[in-house]
């Protein structure tokens, strides 16, 4: 839709294909239904919060950045309001109310949609792009043509990884594929017994032996087959990849603020004051309820143990438990649970200035289906934004006033 716009601006005539029967389905429910269109810190911040190709953004991130994708949809009558971390959204909660701006934008700019249409292939002319077929045989004639067909995530919502195929078609590489922002699942059962239990305030690292891979401080939340929560999230796109090849071993601080001899002391108040109670009724004013048990056990500690007779080196397990609390992480989720897709077209075959194909002339790609993704907080948008607008400019340049696609 950007893309369509930018083109549409430069004064080309344009033509939209969706094979939805309705623009912006992903759109719908990002930001749980209220749209994280961008994140309005400083645009080399930006930078740091994409995960694979970042250097790739430059061109696109300053040509068109997180300021001017606020602008614009203000000016398009969506008003926005930054929350913690400068998460952008509609004022109004309602990301139909981002999906209706760039409905009416695109409307008032004469951009042809054509629902319902599913693109099959390219067409193509020595080693040019002249056109697209759809799955019911229709060719449209085109002088540029941009694909933004989206990556694999949440598939229900027409992201199929048609893109993928398309771009293959015509010798691209497409880097593999993979879910991230995606939930973990866990070796241990345990993670189980504490569904719906969400930690705030935690710190998780990822090790692979004694090398840190990963570290964040947040919120986690465990379910029935694993771990989720924005922290975990997030190391799923940063450590995720590795799992292929690599054991790799997730550790909760459970009490981030305190050093191990803070938190034994402070574990000896508290046993101190409650000499004579079985462990069981002290945990909980340490640990939420949920975990009490888990704790427990893994320390090998029996609840109905009386405090005044718990030794030195069992409290020291407490600690232990409590600052390095690990699981073995067993794999991510699927794809239809996942945020965005890792992996995509490569992007060393993409001019990162124009966003054209270098193996297809008057090609041209844009968003997720390029080898680009990025952490929560409005920045894979952002990088659809960015990279649809570069992708529109440029298109649109390739054909001048003439007509761009043919739209009967
Ligand atoms: C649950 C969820 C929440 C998210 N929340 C956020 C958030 O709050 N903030 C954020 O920044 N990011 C968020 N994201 C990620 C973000 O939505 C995507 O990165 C972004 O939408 C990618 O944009 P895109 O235009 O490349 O692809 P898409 O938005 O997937 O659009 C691709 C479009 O192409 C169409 N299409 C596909 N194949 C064809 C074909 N062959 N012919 C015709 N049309 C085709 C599809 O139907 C689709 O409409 C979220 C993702 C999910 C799944």
């Amino acid at each position: 839709m950007m893309a369509a716009l930018a083109a549409s601006e430069e004064g080309a005539l344009v033509t939209l294909l969706e094979k939805n029967n309705k623009l912006g389905r992903k759109v719908f429910i990002t930001g749980k239904g209220r749209c994280n269109l961008t994140n309005a810190s400083d645009v080399g911040e930006l930078f740091d919060h994409v995960v694979s190709n970042s250097k790739f953004l430059y061109s696109a991130f300053y040509e068109f950045d997180n300021r001017q994708v606020m602008q614009l949809f203000e000016q398009w009558g969506c008003p926005l309001k930054i929350e913690r971390g400068n998460r952008v959204f509609p004022v109004s909660d309602h990301s139909s109310d981002v999906i209706r701006a760039l409905e009416r934008a695109l409307r008032e700019r004469g951009v042809c949609v054509e629902l319902k249409t599913a693109v099959s292939h390219l067409m193509l002319k020595a080693d040019a792009c002249v056109g697209v077929q759809t799955d019911r045989g229709r060719r449209y004639e085109a002088d540029a043509v941009i694909v933004a067909t989206g990556g694999l995530s949440y598939p229900a919502t027409g992201s199929t990884g048609d893109g993928y195929r398309l771009a293959g078609e015509c010798g691209h590489t497409v880097t593999a594929l993979t879910p991230a922002l995606v939930p973990m699942t866990v070796l241990e059962e345990d993670a189980g017994a504490m569904q719906g239990l969400s930690l705030k305030n935690i710190s998780v690292s990822v090790w692979d032996g004694k090398k840190c891979l990963f570290e964040e401080f947040g919120e986690l939340l465990f379910t029935h087959f694993g771990l989720s929560g924005p922290v975990i999230l997030s190391a799923s796109s940063r450590v995720g990849s590795l799992l292929s090849q690599k054991r790799l071993r997730l550790e909760i601080d459970l009490k981030p603020a305190l050093s191990a001899e803070q938190l034994d002391r402070r574990f000896l108040r508290e046993f101190e004051a409650n000499s004579n109670r079985q462990l069981r009724n002290v945990l909980p004013s340490l640990y939420p309820m949920k975990m009490t048990g888990v704790i427990a056990a893994r320390c090998q500690l029996p609840l109905d143990k009386r405090i005044y007779e718990m030794r030195r080196e069992e409290r020291k397990r407490l600690v232990d438990m409590t600052k390095h609390f690990s699981y073995e992480i067993t794999g991510l989720r699927g794809m239809d649970e996942a945020i965005v897709t890792q992996g995509g077209i490569c992007v060393k075959e993409i001019n990162p200035s124009t966003m054209e194909s270098k193996r297809v002339r008057n090609l041209y790609f844009a968003g997720e289906v390029l080898d680009l993704d990025a952490l929560t907080g409005g920045y894979n948008l952002q990088i659809a934004w960015s990279t649809g607008h570069l992708a529109g400019v440029h298109a649109a340049g390739n054909g001048g006033n003439d007509e761009f696609f043919n739209c009967n």
